[in-house]
């Protein structure tokens, strides 16, 4: 359809009957397993005690400051949605918006990443003379899949930048440059980072505020899970993969899946955890999934193939979206209940990881070359393995948990990932490497923790010793040993 059936902005939304029916279908999952998971383990309950007050059952009890299952759950999800730091109403999960759709262009020469909604729309925008150019994001014809901004004022230059690249775009440089050029109209393609960026700038009472209150820009949101550093990414396709980014026309992520379009009609599709260690740092604590700053947001997840989801959140452009489908550049529907769904549930994923801090890894390297001084002359017996036993024992479970060790750097260093499991952050953690040699220490390396976050690894790096066979891990607190763990070469060279 066109613009018929679309809602003007005075009235009702479409989607305001959503969220009573999904909070009630969906309360089974919001049980005490999820607090636990999202706020207590993660370390950022308050103690307020509202979920333990609330819970029907009277299920939950505080232990050693921590809300603490002692019944039995019933999945009512009351205390869930109690807690002030779980994130529960659709405003705190994708912000205010007027409407949702599912929509796509239906020009034949935008070849969109997902509907091609932003790239008809800018085509509409330029052709009608809403906009004097567009901040958008080309690919570098130097280096292949590289972002370049660029302002778009000719129609060819809006249909280049059609499709995503998941690499850091310098957006808002281009922005400044074109209002500085003299452009007083525009629009503004950007990421959620991006888009704050320019919302901010336009609020802050000082700097760029000259300029920026020359220009109207209207900003198009993409939604964003994540992005690549361009390096990392060259070096995964290219070295570990095989595949020359000249050759790939298409990135895309869906699922969980990371996949390129390459040499014609291939495709290589690779979970996302391959891709983790490129992703860019940035992205770990960012909680907004839809652009809640831009006028319009858009994105993949909620449509299906070959349409984009769409929220509307000013009425300006909700005037444009209207008039883009009634001039026969986009066909827009209602987004249905279900793909609202799918939008609220992975925009939670991201709003949790900002406090959920096991995606921080603190990096920790011994530096080959470097003497170890005194740790080296205090090696010596392995301690026994005994000690850590009743050590672990006291704490009930491993606090510590081992999530990774292999060789890295051309088979040059040990690389050991260590995560707090323990629920609470662990203080003055001393954690010593070791090569064993027969039944002695030789070049152990100990480090001091100040503080260890609940879920935040530590990846360790220690270089390789001559003729090596055997590591060993300790990890003690000052109360003791809290993980032990021996390694030999030949489970590193399985890996
Ligand atoms: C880094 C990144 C991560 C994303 N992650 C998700 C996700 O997890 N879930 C989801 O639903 N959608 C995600 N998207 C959005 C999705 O890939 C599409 O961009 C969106 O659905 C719009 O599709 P379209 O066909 O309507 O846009 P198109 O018509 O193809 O237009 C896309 C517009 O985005 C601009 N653009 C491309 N790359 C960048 C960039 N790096 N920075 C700024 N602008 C850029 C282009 O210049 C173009 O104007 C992501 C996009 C990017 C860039
Ligand atoms: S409601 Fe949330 S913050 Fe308050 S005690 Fe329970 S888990 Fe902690
Ligand atoms: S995840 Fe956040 S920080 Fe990373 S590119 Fe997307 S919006 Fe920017």
């Amino acid at each position: 359809m066109g613009g018929e059936g679309l809602s003007s902005p005075n009235e009702e939304t479409h989607v305001s009957y959503f969220y009573p029916e999904r909070a009630l279908k969906e309360r089974k999952f919001e049980n005490f397993a999820r607090l636990q998971n999202h706020v207590i383990l993660s370390g950022v309950c308050t103690e307020c005690t509202a979920c333990v007050a609330s819970c029907p059952e009277n299920a939950l009890e505080m232990v050693d400051g921590r809300p603490t299952l002692k019944g039995k759950c019933t999945a009512c999800g009351v205390c869930y949605n109690v807690c002030p730091r779980t994130r529960t109403h659709v405003n705190d999960l994708i912000g205010d918006f007027i409407s949702a759709y599912k929509a796509k262009c239906k020009i034949d020469a935008v070849h969109g990443q997902d509907g091609g909604v932003v790239t008809g729309l800018l085509l509409y925008a330029l052709r009608e003379g809403l906009i004097d150019g567009a901040v958008v994001t080309h690919k570098s014809k130097e280096e292949p899949w590289k972002p370049v901004a660029v302002v778009a004022t000719t129609e060819e230059e809006i249909l280049e930048g059609a499709g995503s690249v998941y690499s850091h775009s310098y957006t808002v440089k281009a922005l400044i440059d074109a209002i500085k050029k003299g452009l007083t109209s525009l629009a503004f393609v950007g990421t959620p980072c991006n888009i704050s960026a320019v919302k901010k700038m336009q609020g802050f009472p000082a700097g760029m505020l000259h300029l920026l209150m020359r220009a109207n820009i209207l900003k198009i949101g993409l939604f964003c899970m994540d992005s690549f550093s361009y390096d990392g990414l060259r070096t995964f396709f290219e070295e570990e993969e095989k595949i020359p980014l000249a050759s790939i026309s298409k990135m895309s992520i869906s699922a969980g899946k990371f996949s390129v379009y390459y040499d014609g009609d291939k495709v290589a599709s690779y979970p996302l955890s391959r891709l983790d260690k490129y992703r860019a740092s940035s992205c770990y604590f960012c909680s907004d999934l839809t652009s809640e700053d831009a006028d319009i947001s858009v994105g993949s997840v909620g449509s299906p193939e070959g349409y984009s989801t769409v929220l509307v959140r000013s009425p300006i452009a909700l005037e444009l979206l209207y008039n883009a489908a009634d001039n026969g550049y986009l066909e827009v529907e209602p987004l249905d209940r279900q793909g609202l769904t799918s939008v609220l549930n992975l925009a939670r994923v991201k709003k949790v990881q900002l406090y959920t801090v096991k995606r921080r890894r603190t990096y920790v390297v011994r530096v080959p070359g470097v003497p170890l001084a005194e740790l080296e002359l205090k090696a010596g017996p392995i301690p026994l393995e005994k000690e850590a036993v009743e050590g672990i024992k006291l704490t009930g479970k491993s606090p510590v948990k081992v999530v990774e060790y292999t060789l890295t750097n051309n088979g040059q260093e040990l690389l050991l990932i260590l995560q707090n499991t323990s629920g609470q952050i662990l203080y003055d953690v001393n954690v010593r490497i070791s090569h064993v040699d027969e039944l002695f220490e030789t070049n152990a390396w100990a480090t001091d923790i100040e503080m260890w976050h609940p879920l935040e690894e530590l990846e360790f790096k220690y270089p390789r010793a001559l003729n090596d066979r055997e590591y060993l891990v300790r990890v003690a607190t000052k109360h003791g040993p809290i993980l032990m763990k021996r390694i030999t070469i030949a489970e590193l060279k399985k890996e």
